[in-house]
């Protein structure tokens, strides 16, 4: 496992600015993660480079860029308790845990949990609880939470992971059929109900039923 060279993370940095990733918080926690441990064998190369790129279970690693664009459009505070629906590699989580008081991310497939969970372990991110379950369900046990990230696209943000959004949160999402261009959303939720905005369209993996079928 080879270090990004600064020039890289420089690279790196630039091409998130260029894209709209602004925020400050941001663009620090993302410099402080190294993407390169949540990819394995020849991908990790490719690591620095703003792309999706390929993960266990036939799942995927979002683009740097998506990540930086929701992560933003979440506003997490540090006091926040915050859900991820759909660890993958764990990175969204990582960066998540720089910003976070605490962090619940969940995954249907048992593997992506166990070696998302053995990476945090080694970056010592002991505010990230990885949780083997169906997300579109939420951590009923957790709830209420301030923020809510789902990083697999759903029809319609889910019910349950409404309900468990605390009055003054915010939910990013992206909804659509899962084989066109969905729409990310922000929800926010106050006393009256849900407000709706359109952030961008991006592609995402479907929320699916139920958990994987590995081991
Ligand atoms: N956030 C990830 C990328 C997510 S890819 C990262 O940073 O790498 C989408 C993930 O959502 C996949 O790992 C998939 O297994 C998961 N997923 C799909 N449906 C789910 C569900 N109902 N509950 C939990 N996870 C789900």
């Amino acid at each position: 496992m080879t270090l990004p060279t600064p020039e890289t993370k420089m690279q790196f940095l630039f091409a998130l600015r260029s894209k709209g990733v602004t925020d400050r918080r941001v663009l620090n926690a993302m410099e402080e993660i190294d993407r390169g441990l949540f990819v394995r064998g020849i991908f990790a190369e490719r690591a620095y480079e703003d792309m999706p790129l390929p993960i266990a279970c036939g799942q995927t690693i979002s683009q740097p860029s998506v990540v930086g664009i929701m992560t933003q459009a979440l506003q997490v505070s540090p006091r926040d308790k915050v859900l991820e629906v759909g660890t993958g590699s764990g990175y969204q989580a990582a960066i998540l845990s720089k910003l976070a008081r605490r962090v619940y991310t969940v995954d249907r497939h048992p593997r992506l949990v166990r070696e998302a969970r053995s990476v945090f372990e080694a970056l010592s991110l002991s505010n990230i609880t990885a949780i083997t379950a169906d997300g579109s369900h939420g951590v009923p046990e957790q709830a209420p939470f301030d923020r809510i990230l789902v990083t697999a696209a759903a029809e319609d943000p889910p019910g349950p992971l409404l309900a468990q959004l605390r009055i003054g949160g915010i939910m990013v999402v992206p909804v659509g059929q899962s084989d066109t261009v969905q729409t990310l959303i922000r929800v926010r939720r106050d006393e009256d109900g849900f407000d709706y905005n359109e952030i961008r369209p991006v592609r995402f993996v479907p929320l699916l039923e139920g958990l994987g079928q590995d081991v």
